[in-house]
C-alpha cells in the first residue's frame, strides 16, 4: 500500500512539469472507491496551478477548484507525453497540454474527487478528520504528547490511526517505534512527554528518510517517472521477524495489531 513517502515521491516526481498546464480532456474507466463527484467534461480548459499533499491525498489545484487524488492499494500515477492506449487497470486519464497524467489502479480502491474547494463538503469529508503533518514543521511536541495522554490504545494503533499525526503507515510506525525505544503495544497514555518527544522526532526522521529515498520498494509502488524506491532494504524490524536486530543482535518478533503485522526488538523496544 502506497503510504506517506511513496505518496511524496509520486508529487515530487510530477508537480512541477505538471504546473501550468491546461486539461485538455479526461477519461473515465472502471468505478473507483469514490466517483469524481462532475461531469468530466467540465472540467477540460481548468488550468493546473500545482499539487499538493495532505496526509495520503495529493490536492491538484486548479484555476476553479481542486481534484483529490488517492492511491489506495495499490494504485501509481504515471505522467509523460505520450503513454499509448489504456491497459487494463487504467482507470483515470488526465490529458493536459504538458502531458497525460494516468492513474492505474488493479485494486481500485483509489480513487479521484474533484471538489469546489477545500472547504467544501467532498473536500472535508475525506480531508476533515486528519491529524497534523508530519513533515512540515507542524508537528510540536505540546500537542503530540497532549493527544497521546487522551488515548488508551496501543501506540502503534494510535499513530495507524491518523487523527493525531497522518501519514504514518505500517512501515514507518515499526520503524519509528524502533527508533524511539518504545514497544508497540504499548499504551499510548503512559508514554512520557521525553519518550514522546523520541517518537516525535523518529516520525519525522523516518518518513523524511524514505521520502530522499525515493519511496519503499512495495510491490505495486512507481512513482510517476517510473523510478522505485529502496528504503525496504534498510528496515530495521519491519519484515525482519526471526532476524537478528540489527542494534543487539536480539530476535526480531512480530504480533498482530488490529490485523496488521507489528515487528519490534524485545530488548530495544521497552513497555
Ligand atoms: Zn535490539
Amino acid at each position: 500500500m502506497p503510504e506517506l513517502p511513496e505518496v511524496e515521491v509520486t508529487r515530487l516526481s510530477f508537480a512541477d512539469r505538471i504546473a501550468g498546464a491546461r486539461i485538455t480532456a479526461l477519461r473515465v474507466g472502471k468505478p473507483l472507491r469514490w466517483p469524481l463527484g462532475c461531469v468530466p467534461e467540465s472540467l477540460v480548459g481548468r488550468q493546473v496551478l500545482g499539487v499538493r499533499r495532505r496526509g495520503k491525498y495529493l490536492l491538484m489545484d486548479l484555476d476553479d477548484g481542486l481534484l483529490m487524488w488517492h492511491l489506495g492499494m495499490s494504485g501509481s500515477l504515471l505522467f509523460g507525453p505520450d503513454r499509448g492506449a489504456p491497459q487494463a487497470h487504467d482507470h483515470f486519464d488526465l490529458d493536459t497540454t504538458h502531458g497525460l497524467l494516468r492513474l492505474n489502479d488493479p485494486r481500485r480502491f483509489g480513487a479521484v474527487v474533484y471538489a469546489p474547494s477545500e472547504q467544501s463538503a467532498p473536500a472535508n469529508k475525506l480531508l476533515g478528520h486528519l491529524g497534523v503533518e508530519p513533515l512540515n514543521g507542524g508537528f510540536e511536541l505540546a500537542t503530540f504528547h497532549q493527544g497521546l495522554r487522551q488515548r488508551k490504545a496501543a501506540i502503534k494503533q494510535v499513530l495507524l490511526a491518523g487523527d493525531l499525526v497522518v501519514g504514518v503507515g505500517n512501515i514507518y510506525a515499526s520503524e519509528a517505534l524502533f527508533l524511539a525505544g518504545i514497544r508497540p503495544t504499548t499504551r499510548a497514555d503512559r508514554i512520557s512527554r521525553p519518550r514522546a518527544d523520541k517518537l516525535r522526532l523518529a516520525v519525522m526522521d523516518v518518513l523524511a528518510r524514505a521520502v530522499k529515498k525515493g519511496g519503499s520498494t512495495l510491490r505495486d509502488f512507481s512513482a510517476a517517472d517510473g523510478k522505485n524506491g529502496y528504503f525496504q532494504l534498510e528496515a530495521h524490524v519491519y519484515d525482519r521477524v526471526g532476524e537478528p536486530c540489527r542494534v543487539c543482535g536480539t530476535t526480531i518478533r512480530r504480533l498482530l495489531q488490529g490485523q496488521r503485522s507489528t515487528y519490534y526488538c524485545p530488548n530495544c523496544q521497552k513497555p
